[in-house]
């Protein structure tokens, strides 16, 4: 049974300390947060010097309770000032893992953090990419990639199950309430977690020094100190994890990090992948058979990027939230670096079938409302610029993007980035299996040779897979680009079975055609008259519809999986797996950008974000077990 994620209740007690009702405990000491979090976190986890001779790319801290996300704000500031005096040292990116049961809301956190001034700019980052408060992980990405927070919403003692231990915890911030406000947290089962994701060497440190807390330390396998405690409390604790930790160790040294990853590709799916792999320091070839990238499905003008959630929080729906609050930011800090359209303006679906009107009814119940709304159809109405017969379902922060510009733009950056190299016309036509990789053969150049190769040909992906077929279907559909009368007036992308964009530069998307008995992208007359068909009929005769003039349209083919949901990861060739990045059906916008981190964190051996659940949802082998 998936729990919905509540918001702490919070007030300020005398001294400006912030204050949880349930628990009648501070988020940290009247006395001074930060000199508390230096003192017991950090340097208690021989923190910042560790950093400069740890042999890792990566540091990896976890955390019971984000609370304020105080102990985040100044790890991340004390990591900054490493990078700055230690440009040279190996570790130059921070993982920080931390666990929350209450989320504070936005506006809580923000009042909490005003108070602080050491970290105003970094706090105001993390207020603009908070997520919403749904359950599972939610990452977040600063500093380009050099600090990744993965937030995980529910109790720790259902979700540090869910994370993959195979890369381990260097550092524990044992926080969360005074054992004796909050015993059902400091269970025994919370120290053999701790245990199962730890190294030797790993270390821990809380402000407590309670008998419990040792304890379950000792029995957990980790050798315990007493210490002096921080301002007027006498003691706390420390631990380094010593008991040896085989299946741990023994997976770290099987796989070692690719170190150079060969992506066949082009579309949306691999220039994100690029784009993640490079933030963690890989060499990257992409190997794509047409002239430029964006030429396959992603060819589009426009494409809506919004979550289609259940009525219930079925996993198959927080997946795509969690995707969907990934891709929010991933494609706005990519707009950072190059220009492509981008439009937050909220996507509406207007309720135009009885099922829909069923889901309508239940889904605000159980989603945030930062997430998802329902509006009446005067409402809706209002909200969208044009008169709608229907009730609907309003994603407020979801909206569309250009994917072929997207594609376009990245590959003028990629181009820019010393670990890049993007070849164009280089159609791959066989894999070779190799004894320590892969050799990858195309008609029209010499073969490539490769350690690790991911496979991101969209529907085409099985030309390279004869023996072992994904199991994607290509489905065709038709994208028709009007110039509008009255529609103009469109403020919001609008769902009814199929959906309209506002304008860019003068043309709407009307789409999209979904044709199972074809997978070929030519254009049919057939498919623009089926479009505009499809909004007469699903809206009610809108008096909109009336000037609307089809301009162009475009064509293309999703691959789409029978369970709707993608497929991501290693995929059995004989007795070798390749990696694969595709399936994403209708939903490119929504599922690349997290996917490919996910991948991207396996390839590279960091943190994944994948609660394991999820993972066997969208894990290709699933369909091979
Ligand atoms: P593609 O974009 O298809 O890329 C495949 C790439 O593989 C191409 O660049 C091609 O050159 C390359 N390639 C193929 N064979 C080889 C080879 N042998 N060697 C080397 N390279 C090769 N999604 C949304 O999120 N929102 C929408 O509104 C939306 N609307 C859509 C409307 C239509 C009509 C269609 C067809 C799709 C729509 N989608 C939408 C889905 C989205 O477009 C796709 O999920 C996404 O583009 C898939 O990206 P991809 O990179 O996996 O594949
Ligand atoms: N580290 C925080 C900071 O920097 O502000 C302070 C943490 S506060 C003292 C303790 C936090 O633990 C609270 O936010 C509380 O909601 C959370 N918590 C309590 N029980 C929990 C549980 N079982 N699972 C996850 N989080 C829990």
């Amino acid at each position: 049974m998936i729990k919905i994620v509540q918001h702490a209740h919070i007030h300020f007690n005398e001294q400006g300390t912030p204050v949880a009702e349930r628990f009648d405990d501070v988020y940290f000491s009247n006395e001074g947060g930060l000199a508390e979090t230096d003192y017991v976190f950090l340097k208690h986890n021989d923190l910042p010097q560790r950093w400069q001779h740890h042999p890792a790319a990566f540091f990896h801290i976890a955390e019971t309770g984000f609370g304020t996300g105080s102990n985040f704000l100044l790890a991340w500031l004390r990591f900054r000032q490493h990078r700055q005096q230690h440009p040279t040292a190996n570790c130059q990116r921070l993982y920080f893992t931390s666990f929350e049961k209450f989320p504070l809301s936005r506006a809580d956190l923000s009042k909490a953090l005003a108070a602080v001034s050491e970290f105003t700019a970094l706090a105001q980052q993390l207020l603009a990419q908070y997520p919403l408060a749904t359950p599972g992980c939610h990452r977040l990405v600063f500093d380009q990639g050099a600090v990744i927070l993965d937030l995980w919403l529910g109790d720790v003692l259902d979700t540090l199950p869910e994370r993959n231990p195979s890369v381990a915890v260097d550092a524990w911030f044992l926080d969360g309430f005074a054992p004796s406000k909050n015993p059902d947290m400091w269970q025994p089962a919370l120290f053999a977690q701790l245990a199962r994701h730890s190294r030797a060497g790993t270390t821990v440190a809380t402000f407590t020094a309670a008998g419990v807390v040792k304890r379950g330390l000792l029995e957990a396998g980790f050798t315990v100190s007493k210490v002096k405690g921080f301002g007027r409390k006498r003691e706390m604790l420390t631990a380094v994890y010593t008991k040896a930790h085989a299946t741990q160790q023994t997976d770290q040294l099987l796989q070692q990090p690719a170190d150079e990853v060969t992506i066949i590709g082009g579309g949306i799916a691999a220039v994100c992948l690029s784009l993640v792999l490079l933030q963690k320091g890989a060499k990257v070839r992409l190997l794509c058979a047409d002239a430029e990238l964006g030429q396959g499905a992603s060819k589009n003008r426009q494409g809506a990027l919004y979550p289609n959630l259940h009525a219930e929080m079925s996993s198959a729906s927080l997946i795509q939230a969690s995707c969907f609050d990934f891709a929010r930011q991933f494609f706005s800090l990519s707009k950072q670096k190059f220009e492509f359209p981008l439009e937050w303006c909220g996507v509406m679906h207007q309720a135009c079938t009885t099922q829909l009107q069923k889901r309508l009814s239940k889904m605000s119940a159980c989603w945030p409302a930062d997430l998802v709304q329902r509006l009446s159809a005067k409402h809706a109405s209002e909200k969208a610029g044009l008169a709608l017969p229907f009730d609907a379902i309003w994603y407020p922060s979801a909206g569309w993007l250009s994917p072929q510009q997207f594609c376009r733009t990245a590959a003028s950056y990629l181009a820019t980035q010393p670990n890049m190299i993007i070849q164009y016309h280089w159609p791959i036509k066989q894999l070779e299996v190799l004894s320590d990789g892969w050799r990858l053969h195309s008609s029209k150049h010499p073969p490539l040779d490769t350690k690790t190769v991911v496979l991101a040909l969209g529907h085409q992906s099985n030309e390279l897979l004869h023996e072992n077929p994904l199991p994607l279907r290509g489905i065709r559909g038709q994208v028709s680009y009007v110039q509008a009368g009255p529609l103009a007036a469109l403020k919001t992308v609008l769902c009814h079975k199929g959906y309209i964009t506002p304008a860019w530069q003068g043309l709407q998307a009307i789409g999209a055609t979904f044709d199972r008995s074809r997978s070929s992208d030519e254009w049919l007359a057939s498919d623009d008259e089926a479009n505009l068909a499809l909004v007469q009929h699903s809206l009610q005769q809108p008096a909109w519809m009336s000037s609307v003039r089809i301009i162009e349209s475009r064509a293309g083919v999703r691959a789409t999986v029978p369970d709707h949901l993608p497929l991501y990861g290693s995929w059995q060739l004989t007795d070798k797996h390749c990696q694969v990045l595709t399936g994403f059906g209708a939903r490119g916008l929504l599922f690349a950008p997290w996917l490919a981190e996910a991948l991207a964190s396996d390839l590279m051996q960091e943190p994944s974000p994948l609660p394991l659940s999820w993972q066997q949802l969208v894990a290709a082998s699933r369909y091979q077990e």
